[in-house]
């Protein structure tokens, strides 16, 4: 495979700005807009049929090539074709499974045969978010970076800390967690994969506006969704909803929106789809959000905001951010992994909103730990975000917007024991947060790495992280 064959390209359809592979952009300097990554799909030796990528289970194994075809990512890597295959970063990531549900579907009132469960807790850092890392980390290899970086709510980081060891040489991983929530099966990852951990007073999207100005002065690459590279990742999570379904494509794929980068992934993937010949009909999209953080529900179902060919009004959006802003407002949920008020990735969520017909709901904290309680009884055990999905189908299908007889899959986005802390107040009242914590104490183990706790500033951001500030 041959990389000449990918490039970036600004997805502002009056700009449309082209950069290599090499350039590490992540918003047009002429426009401001995100970036996609293209390919020249002529030059790729695309399979003719989709069930090409099923006989790779039988090549598999542990060597060179062979290795790529364990990976649910790379088992498809003509359809994200811009690495070589000796750069590729792999930890096997991505072997999930679709399983259909019959006893959930009964209890929400869908028939028998209608319902899946795509589980992505079982990938191995237990969060969807390694379908995405292991894509960041090969074009942070190919271009030759030493350090990554990124601002997490927790399964982001717990990734990334994860990979940052598969390298070779090794990368060096550090995390900006807010001081708001997070939950903590998530930070003990970080801390035990050896990320250097810093806590920043604030919430995550101050963490992310942090992490990028950090990153940038001092040359360490992002790995946060506005990483074009972990959306091509991602596109495998449909490859393998598809591949589980025998290529079938089903009427609705429901998946929870933090950051937005996982349905803006679902979008291009089903447009490439299509425009390779590989499928003939597109899926409707479902967007669930938490209603404590429901920025793309307000602007895409009560300000009606359109993808519009690009040219989106972005008054609305700074409206509705001028706004917060004067109220001070904080999201909050229980669902940590989707508390983001200022998804980066809106844009290209509006985009697959309009390629996918999609529609967008808003559910309550109530609701999420209702279904999550449902999806562990009968399912798979989820984290609160995860458990948003069969929330928000069970509001459309009461809506009669879903109807019992359709084909839907629900995207469980990470694992429950992430989050114990919820579970345990849903099922006993205890409150494991509002126990007194025990005093500090300075941790001895040979590995201990506790986090750093730093002010919100960039010269003491810059001293933590050993270096000082660059002019
Ligand atoms: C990151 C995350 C989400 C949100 O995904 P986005 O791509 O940011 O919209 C949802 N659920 C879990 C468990 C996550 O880790
Ligand atoms: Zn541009």
């Amino acid at each position: 495979m041959n990389h000449e064959q990918a490039y970036q390209v600004c997805i502002n359809p009056d700009c449309r700005k082209q950069f290599g592979l090499e350039q590490i952009v992540f918003n047009c300097p002429d426009c401001g807009a995100l970036l996609d990554v293209e390919y020249c799909w002529d030059r790729v030796a695309v399979p003719k049929a989709l069930d090409f990528f099923e006989h790779r289970w039988s090549t598999k194994g542990l060597r060179a090539e062979a290795r790529l075809d364990f990976s649910g990512i790379w088992r498809f890597r003509e359809l994200l074709p811009f690495a070589p295959n000796d750069s590729i970063v792999t930890i096997g990531e991505g072997r999930t499974l679709l399983e259909e549900n019959d006893l959930l579907a009964r209890e929400i009132g869908m028939k028998p045969g209608r319902l899946f469960l795509q589980y992505e807790g079982l990938n191995p850092s237990g969060s969807f978010k390694d379908n995405g890392m292991t894509a960041a980390f090969t074009l942070a290899r190919m271009v030759g970076r030493k350090r990554i970086a990124c601002a997490s709510t927790g399964n982001t980081s717990a990734s990334m800390a994860m990979f940052a060891h598969k390298t070779d040489p090794p990368m060096q991983g550090i995390v900006f967690i807010g001081s708001g929530k997070i939950a903590y099966g998530k930070l003990s990852q970080a801390l035990d994969y050896g990320a250097l951990t810093l806590q920043i007073e604030g919430d995550f999207d101050a963490c992310l506006r942090r992490v990028r100005q950090v990153a940038d002065k001092l040359g360490i690459y992002l790995m946060n969704s506005v990483n074009p590279f972990r959306l091509e990742g991602q596109k495998a999570i449909m490859y393998r909803v598809l591949e589980a379904r025998g290529w079938e494509v089903p009427d609705w794929i429901v998946v929870p929106g933090g950051n937005l980068g996982n349905c803006s992934a679902f979008g291009k993937a089903f447009t490439e789809l299509k425009e390779l010949g590989l499928i003939k009909r597109i899926p409707r999209l479902a967007v669930i959000v938490a209603t404590g953080a429901n920025t793309l529900y307000e602007l895409f179902e009560n300000k009606n905001l359109r993808w519009n060919g690009g040219r989106y009004d972005q008054s609305k959006v700074d409206n509705l951010y001028a706004s917060m802003d004067a109220s001070h407002y904080l999201p909050h949920t229980i669902a940590s992994a989707i508390e983001i008020s200022r998804p980066v990735n809106l844009p290209k969520s509006i985009r697959a909103l309009d390629i996918m017909n999609g529609l967008v709901r808003e559910v309550s904290d109530e609701e999420i730990l209702e279904y999550k309680a449902l999806i562990g009884r009968y399912g798979f055990g989820c984290e609160p975000a995860s458990a948003a999905t069969v929330a928000g189908l069970h509001r459309l299908m009461e809506e009669q917007i879903i109807s019992p007889d359709e084909q839907v899959v629900c995207i469980l986005t990470g694992h429950e024991l992430k989050d114990p802390d919820a579970t345990v107040k849903y099922h006993t009242g205890i409150d494991m947060k509002k126990i007194t914590p025990p005093p500090a104490v300075t941790p001895t183990g040979r590995c201990s790495n506790p986090p750093k706790k730093v002010a919100d500033d960039l010269e003491a951001i810059c001293a933590a992280l050993g270096e000082t500030l660059p002019e």
